[in-house]
């Protein structure tokens, strides 16, 4: 099977090229050129299997230029317990819903479950493709995919990564995690500025003709782990099957019967994956798209139209607060029959105006699959202080957006379809403001981040993971700061 650029159709290139290079050479983002299907036979079969086997099958046929063997490989190394736990991905039920805990991974955010395996991915590719080169990895973060990437890239031979985060625009625990990073290939550096300055000097680094060919005489080729590189979609498609497989072992859904979900969503990457995942036959009903203050795709969905002119929040759900979703490109080639004529007039026009407005009928398509919800900070944290008051469950702010979503959704239409809500960080990521909401904020005033986990710790019960606990004592190893326009001379000096 082989890849399109979502700005230029005739673009044929597999699956291991896709992972290499990252971004399309036309600015354009690489797309399956169809999707397998997985029969229902199959989805039922991977209820008896462990995670790292439901991984393989609904990669092998998206990666079909991988053997089957070498998938294998990377699966159970990537999802192995030491990493992961027993269960990678387990199910936990909530009232009237399914959430699906996708943090058990070395970071503590679901961005592990692609990030673990990408690198195993990539290294395959680069001896694929036969390059002696170094892949510089260069990472725009929101908070959690530069920890991850950093953890899982760490020590991989013949590749580099530089994360760039926004200074200012990250939690105390993610912004720790990356400072100590430890890993002779690794690099970190701030950015004064928002995430999408972050992300948008990444992509102009990555569209500089000359700039490329000035580090390829030097033996490096660029390469990005955002949710831009196919390699980390494709991870998590699975997980969608896995919790479809999971629900009908527990004999919540009847074999055929829709599943519908709700995800916390930012750049519109682990969306999109349970939309890539309908598309390969997983009976996936409607997707709600949870946003929080930074709305934007809430109104997209309601309106047709994309609009960044607006100001940009900073919230207690640092990872969502994105305005230029990259992602809903993929979406938007996928919903407009991939025109690529028009992917790239849309995209033109975000780059020169800041907005674009859908075809219509495209819209109409559009929302007989996606609906949208949000919510605000003050409503994340009495969903949180709910969830566990009644529950005993608890959540992060992102995975409160979702749910606040995701109960709406309920609430407004009656839909009694099995909802999943996507559970994307522990809640010890952002210990301080998970403990505002059960506690309020005078009860944290005089508390650091830790003993704001402690307390957490000691009201929850639940366990905080000990590579959060550890950050305490370990050094801070990356200082670097840079304003975005300097971005590029990190790169390279
Ligand atoms: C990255 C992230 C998101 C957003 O995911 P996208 O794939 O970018 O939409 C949501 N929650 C958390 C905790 C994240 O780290």
């Amino acid at each position: 099977m082989l890849y399109q650029s979502t700005r230029d159709r005739q673009v044929h290139i597999p699956s291991s090229g896709a992972i290499l290079r990252g971004l399309a050479p036309d600015g354009g983002l690489f797309v399956p050129g169809d999707f397998p299907q997985i029969p229902l036979k199959a989805i039922a079969e991977m209820a008896a299997l462990p995670y790292h086997r439901r991984a393989e099958r609904v990669l092998a046929p998206l990666l079909s230029d991988y053997s089957a063997e070498e998938l294998a490989t990377a699966a159970s190394a990537a999802y192995a317990p030491e990493r992961f736990g027993e269960n990678p991905a387990p199910l936990k039920a909530l009232g009237g819903l399914t959430v699906l805990e996708l943090w058990h991974g070395p970071t503590h955010a679901f961005k592990d479950m692609a990030l673990q395996i990408l690198p195993r991915l990539l290294a395959l590719a680069m001896k694929k493709a036969g390059t002696d080169k170094t892949i510089q990895i260069l990472v725009a973060t929101s908070g959690d995919t530069g920890k991850a990437a950093l953890e899982g890239f760490k020590d991989v031979e013949g590749t580099a990564v530089l994360v760039f985060f926004p200074k200012e625009g990250v939690s105390p625990a993610q912004k720790l995690q990356m400072l100590t990073q430890e890993g002779g290939n690794l690099r970190v550096c701030a950015v004064e500025g928002n995430f999408d300055d972050a992300q948008t000097g990444v992509k102009r680094i990555f569209a500089d003709e000359a700039f490329a060919r000035e580090l390829s005489a030097k033996g490096i080729e660029l390469s990005s782990a955002n949710s831009i590189n196919f390699g980390r979609l494709a991870p998590q498609i699975a997980y969608y099957f896995s919790a479809y497989a999971d629900l009908l072992g527990q004999g919540k859904l009847s074999l055929g019967q829709r599943m519908n979900v709700c995800v916390p969503t930012g750049n519109f990457g682990n969306i999109l994956a349970a939309y890539y995942a309908g598309r390969m036959g997983l009976p996936v009903g409607r997707m709600i798209c949870a946003s929080n203050r930074n709305n934007i795709l809430f109104d997209f969905i309601q309106t047709g139209r994309y609009d960044t002119n607006r100001e940009f929040y900073k919230t207690s759900s640092p990872s969502m607060d994105i305005l230029v979703s990259s992602n809903l490109e993929r979406l938007l080639y996928e919903f407009s029959g991939r025109d690529d004529v028009l992917i790239r007039s849309l995209m033109g026009e975000l780059g020169q105006k800041g907005a674009y407005a859908l075809p219509d009928g495209m819209l109409k398509s559009l929302r007989e699959s996606f609906s949208a919800g949000w919510a605000s900070d003050e409503m994340a944290a009495e969903a949180i202080k709910a969830c566990f008051d009644e529950h005993g469950y608890l959540m992060d702010p992102h995975t409160a957006v979702g749910f606040v979503a995701a109960r709406e959704y309920q609430r407004a239409t009656g839909d009694q379809t099995p909802m999943v809500l996507v559970s994307t960080a522990s809640p010890y990521k952002f210990s301080r403001d998970v403990l505002v909401a059960l506690k309020g904020a005078e009860f944290t005033r005089a508390l650091d981040e830790f003993a704001c986990a402690d307390a957490l710790e000691e009201i929850s019960g639940l366990q905080m993971p000990k590579s959060l606990s550890e950050l305490k004592t370990k050094p801070i190893l990356h200082t670097a700061l840079t304003n975005p326009a300097g971005m590029k001379a990190v790169v390279a000096p």
